[in-house]
Formats: structure tokens, C-alpha cells, sequence
């Protein structure tokens, strides 16, 4: 259904096609805009490609292991300093090694492929950058080798690599083909690193059975947090909440996560979803090939991260561990109430856009009715369909939504709505900030953790202080 005549938008008069992915939410007979397909060429989208979402989202946050990318130095971009996707796994850097604190986040691996690997292939060059990374990292619990577009093309076979690779290092060697043309957004490479990860550790499980948790070591309440990345130490706020209500947390896909406990998930008892547009695939796969089912989860704001804890202790069906569930939320909300208090009487009223990859875009539509905030407009990079039937669900009827906008969508909204704060990435604030618009990072955060009851408050608080921010006074546009 196309929008309104009032919302269609100037800038796209040149690019027509883009308006059938602007829609208004309806919560009774949702909209679903175009989305999930190919950007039109021309159109300068803000996504990134598939091989970001494989490395830079779901594999980065891994904190054991060496990360290798099969590329020009071009791509490395993805591998370095972006999201902080933080890692306490510093154990195994050993004396006259490389120093490996923030390892995950900090080192950069690149083959560095060049016109002449293209030629005559980079096979070669790929082993011995394994063999290097290796001989420099050498505590390193694996490696995981991406490929990229050019690497891609030319057809080098990895996996043989990797094989070789990994007969000799002893260590599970794995092969990540999600090179950036193979899909439309970043959504694409979550999806292969879901499947392709799940395919190998299948095979290594089998390969190497002293991987996985024997019976005398399986608990009743272990459990496995999927799609959660440990963004500024979210898991600091999470875990214990689980601790608290007598689970045991035997793995997190993938946040900070060694490898070791990564090639245990199959063995727990529930898996907890918490991004269910990146992880809902290898959910899925572990659901059917190992009988472990999972819940969906959000852990932002005060209504659905209580709704997560009661979830868990509903599966478990457990009396005393929801009675643990209730005292837990109370105590929580009891603690967090004062500052909450505070920044609604603050936020009360203001408006918000909000611009991130797409399930933070439905999780936090509740987090802002908690805060007291109006969103205004939505827009999402790589949301698929379910995304959007969520969003419908949860928005006031009539707001605005764009899929993967451009930059001049968003300026145009900026100026259209005219919202207090826009919730944004790194890349769209420094627009934003030159129209005298506050941000705050949604990505990877201000000043985090913003995850449960506790992170509320912290996101509560960089709310208020981009939107209360002095400087703003002195924007005279
Ligand atoms: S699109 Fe291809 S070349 Fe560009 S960063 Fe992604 S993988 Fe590398």
C-alpha cells in the first residue's frame, strides 16, 4: 500500500521505486514495505555487504580465536575498532606474544591479496598467513577464515586450507564463505555464518567427541544465550539475571565467547534468542538436529526483559524458579525506579526517530513508551518481513517507515518530523549532528551496557543527556 500523498518523500522524485519501501504501520492489517532485495543502482544505501555481517557482526564477537580475512586490505575495514563488541578472553596471550587484550576487536587479519593472487590464486598465501597468525597467537583456541568478493571469485578453495591448517595446529579451523556479492545487506552474511558455523561444528563434534559436554557434566537449567554480542558489556547485566534464577549459562552465540563453550551449545536444554533476525537460523538448526528447542527474548527495557525471565522460568516449569523470576523483577524495578522516574519526568513528550539494522527498531518501540517518548519515524537497513510485521504490531498506527534508506532520506525525515533525538549509527550522526539533531549510538553504544533493568538506566541517561545537551542551544540552522 502506498503512503499518503503528505509523506511521499522529494528527494526520491528521481527514484520512484524507492517509495514502495515507505509504508505507515497498522497494527490490525500490517504493511510490509519492500524489503530484503537488492539495492536499486544509483541509490546510495547506508548497508553494508554480506561479509560485514558474517565477520563484523556474528563472528567478530568471538574472543579466542584468530580471524582471518581472505582479501585485499580493503575489506579489513570490517575487522577493525567498529563495534564494540567487548571481550574479557585475554588468557591465552603467552610471554613473548602478541599482547592480546581486546584481541577480537583489536587485531586486523588480512592476506592482503594482490593482482597476482588474483592470477595465479591465494591459496598459498592464505596458508601461510594462517601459519603466521599461529606462530604470533599461538594460545588461540581456532581459527575462523572469511572470505570476501575477491576471494570469492577467484575460487580459492579454503576448505582444503583450512583442513591442512587445522591437522596441524591441532585447533578446529573454520571457513566462513559469505563473500560481500552474496547477498543484499549484511543480513546475508548473518545467515551464512548461522548455517556454515553450525555445519562445522557438527562436523568437528563428530570428528573430536571430547568436545562435547558429557552426561555427568549436563545440568537441568543449563541454557545458551543466542544473538546476544556483548555490545559495551551487556552481558555484565544479563548473565547474572539467569545466574540469579538457577540457570547455568553454558555458551553465548557469540558475544566474548570461547570457542570451547560455542562447540557446546547442542548439549544445553534451552537456547535463549535474543537478536532474532541475526541467530534465529542457528536456532533453528540446533532445534531440529539436536531436539534443544529455544525462546524468543528481548533484553532491552523493564517489560520485556521481565517477560525473558518469566519466559525461562515458564519452560522449566519449575515453581520455585518463577517465584525466583517475580523476586528478581521486583527487586530490579525497585532499584532502577528513582533514576527511571527521573528521566521519564525529563524525556516525557519528546519525539524520536529511530534508524538501526532492524530488530532494535521493534525491540526498543517499547523501551521509548517506557521512557514516555513519541516515536515519530522508523527506518531499518536489512529488516526482513517478520521485522516488519513486528514493527506494525508494536508502533502506533500511521508511523512512518522507511526500508534501507539513503542519506537524503534521512535528512529529508530529519527536517519532515523534526524529532527530539535520533536513535543512529556511527555513520548518519555526524548528518545528523550538523542539522542539530542528538544522537546517540544505537549500535554500539554511548556509555553501555543498555541491556535488562540496570542498562535501562544507562540508556535512559545518554538520552537525556544528547537531548539536554547544551551545545544543541547554539545550533542556529
Ligand atoms: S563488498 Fe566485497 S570488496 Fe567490499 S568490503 Fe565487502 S567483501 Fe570486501
Amino acid at each position: 500500500m502506498s503512503v499518503p500523498e503528505k509523506y511521499k518523500l522529494k528527494c526520491d522524485i528521481s527514484i520512484p521505486e524507492r517509495y514502495k519501501h515507505h509504508v505507515l504501520t497498522n497494527a490490525e492489517k500490517p504493511n510490509i514495505p519492500a524489503c530484503n532485495v537488492k539495492t536499486i543502482p544509483g541509490d546510495m544505501t547506508e548497508r553494508g555487504c554480506a561479509f560485514a555481517g558474517s565477520r563484523g557482526v556474528v563472528g567478530g564477537p568471538i574472543g579466542d580465536c584468530i580471524q582471518i580475512i581472505h582479501s585485499p586490505a580493503g575489506c579489513a575495514w570490517y575487522q577493525w575498532g567498529t563495534r564494540r563488541n567487548l571481550s574479557a578472553v585475554y588468557a591465552w596471550a603467552g610471554q613473548d606474544t602478541l599482547c592480546n587484550d581486546s584481541h577480537n576487536r583489536r587485531r586486523a587479519i588480512t592476506t592482503d591479496l594482490q593482482e597476482k593472487d588474483v592470477v595465479f590464486g591465494g591459496m598459498e598465501k592464505l596458508e601461510k598467513t594462517c601459519f603466521e597468525a599461529w606462530r604470533l597467537i599461538p594460545g588461540a583456541a581456532g581459527i575462523l577464515i572469511y572470505t570476501t568478493c575477491t576471494s570469492g571469485l577467484i575460487g580459492d578453495d579454503c576448505y582444503s586450507v583450512a583442513r591442512r591448517v587445522e591437522k596441524k595446529i591441532g585447533r578446529p579451523v573454520f571457513v566462513i564463505d559469505a563473500p560481500g556479492f552474496s547477498g543484499v545487506s549484511q543480513s546475508t552474511g548473518h545467515h551464512h555464518f548461522n548455517v556454515q558455523f553450525y555445519d562445522q561444528m557438527l562436523e568437528y563434534r563428530k570428528k573430536c567427541p571430547e568436545v562435547c559436554m558429557k552426561k555427568d557434566e549436563m545440568g537441568p537449567y543449563d541454557i545458551a544465550i543466542i544473538g546476544e554480542f556483548n555490545m559495551d558489556w551487556d552481558l555484565v547485566y544479563i548473565k547474572p539475571l539467569f545466574e540469579k534464577l538457577g540457570c547455568r549459562i553454558v555458551s553465548v552465540f557469540t558475544g566474548g565467547e570461547r570457542m570451547e563453550n560455542l562447540l557446546k551449545i547442542p548439549d544445553v536444554k534451552l537456547n535463549v534468542l535474543h537478536c532474532q533476525r541475526s541467530c534465529t537460523y542457528i536456532s533453528k538448526l540446533i532445534k531440529e538436529g539436536f531436539q534443544v528447542p529455544y525462546i524468543d527474548a528481548s533484553f532491552f527495557g523493564i517489560e520485556q526483559t521481565a517477560s525473558a525471565l518469566r519466559g525461562v522460568a515458564d519452560f522449566f516449569g519449575s515453581q520455585k524458579m518463577k517465584e525466583k523470576a517475580e523476586q528478581i523483577i521486583e527487586e530490579e524495578i525497585r532499584c532502577i525506579t528513582p533514576a527511571i522516574d527521573f528521566y521519564r519526568e525529563k524525556l516525557t513528550g519528546k519525539k524520536v526517530g529511530m534508524y538501526v539494522g532492524g530488530p532494535r527498531v521493534w525491540h526498543w518501540q517499547r523501551v521509548m513508551k517506557e521512557l514516555g517518548m513519541e516515536v515519530v519515524f522508523s527506518m531499518c537497513t536489512f529488516a526482513h518481513e517478520d521485522d516488519y510485521e513486528k514493527i506494525n504490531a508494536r508502533s502506533k498506527n500511521g508511523l512512518f517507515v522507511v526500508d534501507n534508506p539513503n542519506e537524503f532520506e534521512i535528512e529529508e525525515c530529519l527536517e519532515k518530523f523534526k524529532p527530539d533525538l535520533f536513535l543512529t549509527g556511527l555513520k548518519e550522526k555526524y548528518l545528523c549532528r550538523k542539522l542539530g539533531v542528538p544522537t546517540v549510538n544505537s549500535h554500539s553504544y554511548e556509555k553501555g551496557p543498555y541491556a535488562c533493568f540496570r542498562g535501562m538506566v544507562n540508556f535512559a541517561r545518554d538520552i537525556y543527556q544528547g537531548v539536554y545537551a547544551p551545545v544543541w542551544k547554539f545550533v542556529n540552522l
